[in-house]
């Protein structure tokens, strides 16, 4: 059997930090004798440079007939005075809305090694091992009706309404608990059903959902309070599922308590766990070409995308006990370089993470 995986490296340090992921791809590969086979297409400013679209037919192309895609980043200085609807960014808009992305997961990991990164002390984030699961293509972001209008009285007044059915709040929890089954077991569903009537029906959908995961714990929390515990006493939160805008502001949260943009990945899946994974961070414009960007957050995609799209746990495992091995051997890329440490490439990360797993 073998499994088609989309490369597409985008702009700025993307092509970089993607040719480290994609060295760590094909040693697993080889050691686990997964059948890979990869392709390659533009996205972004990239493919804006040579179709005149950020998102080009043959990428959407490729991209439904992988099985997973590996991104790096989109976008740049060079095409910030385009036209709005032919940004790089709009790019990842649309391959994310075409292939019905809905579901994002975002873990905030933090190595112990890296403990001195983070912003919080030490104690309250050393060995944080979190899944943000936020709903990506519903919500208040989407729904209607929306708009800017002026009242009878003369003034502007701005709307927008925050919709979830019962078959989308499903569908996220769902992807949730059956995260949670691979990790720690435990849910906890953030909402503001003491004020939100959408809010209260996904606390009743995911109480009812917990029915069939027995295995699983499920708790539920305000997202005021969410937000307060997740700086107060992360290390209590398994797995987090919430909806659009809440998991927007709450992931990124979460990220920054690891206290590194470069370590973080990403993925984003459909019905059918085919997904896009990507690192957290952007194209990094100011170090794009020095050789310095880490690659860690790219590879640690790479490491989900084949437990969640591939379903193979010990090839990801490996590659997760591999970034591990190098932090423990001192290596660092420049932005999570401290003194005592020593300071490498993105090619000598890449290296150092390929030779931890032949
Ligand atoms: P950014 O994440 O690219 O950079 C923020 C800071 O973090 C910069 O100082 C950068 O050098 C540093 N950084 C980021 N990734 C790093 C890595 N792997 N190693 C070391 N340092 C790293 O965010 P930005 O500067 O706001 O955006 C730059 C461009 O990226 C913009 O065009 C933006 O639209 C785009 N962007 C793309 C995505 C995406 O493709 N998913 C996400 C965010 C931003």
């Amino acid at each position: 059997m073998t499994h088609k995986i989309l490369l597409l490296p985008g702009d700025g340090i993307g092509p970089e930090i993607v040719a480290q992921a994609h060295k760590v791809l094909r040693a697993v590969d080889k050691r686990f004798s997964l059948g890979l086979e990869f392709d390659e297409a533009l996205l972004g400013g990239a493919a804006i440079d040579t179709t005149g679209k950020p998102f080009p037919e043959a990428t959407l192309r490729k991209a439904q007939a992988a099985d997973a895609i590996l991104l790096g980043a989109v976008g740049g200085p060079k095409w910030d005075q385009l036209d709005p609807a032919i940004r790089p960014e709009k790019g990842l808009l649309a391959i994310r809305s075409q292939l019905g992305l809905f579901g994002n997961l975002r873990p905030a990991i933090l190595y112990p090694q890296l403990a001195e990164a983070s912003s919080l002390k030490p104690e309250v984030v050393s060995g944080l091992d979190i899944l943000i699961v936020r709903e990506l293509t519903g919500g208040i972001y989407f729904g209607e009706p929306r708009g800017i209008e002026r009242t009878a009285a003369g003034e502007r007044r701005g709307y927008n309404t925050y919709v979830y059915s019962e078959s989308e709040i499903t569908r996220i929890g769902r992807l949730a608990f059956e995260s949670a089954r691979k990790r720690g077991r435990k849910v906890c569903s953030v909402d503001k059903a003491n004020v939100l009537e959408v809010t209260i029906l996904w606390r009743e959908v995911m109480t009812e959902l917990s029915r069939e995961y027995p295995d699983v714990e499920l708790s539920h929390m305000y997202v005021d309070n969410a937000a307060m515990q997740l700086v107060r006493a992360p290390k209590q939160f398994d797995v987090v599922v919430t909806g659009n805008m809440f998991g927007d502001i709450l992931s990124d949260q979460a990220a920054m308590l690891t206290g590194s943009i470069g370590m973080l990945p990403s993925a984003s899946l459909d019905e059918n766990a085919k997904g896009l994974y990507e690192p957290c961070h952007g194209s990094a414009p100011d170090i794009a070409g020095q050789g310095v960007a880490n690659p860690l957050a790219t590879i640690l995609s790479a490491a989900m995308l084949l437990r969640y799209s591939l379903g193979h746990n010990e090839a990801a495992e490996a590659i997760e006990k591999a970034v591990g091995g190098v932090l423990d051997m001192g290596l660092r890329t420049e932005d999570i370089y401290t003194p005592g440490t020593e300071k490498v490439s993105t090619e000598a990360m890449g290296d150092a993470v390929e030779n931890t797993l032949i």
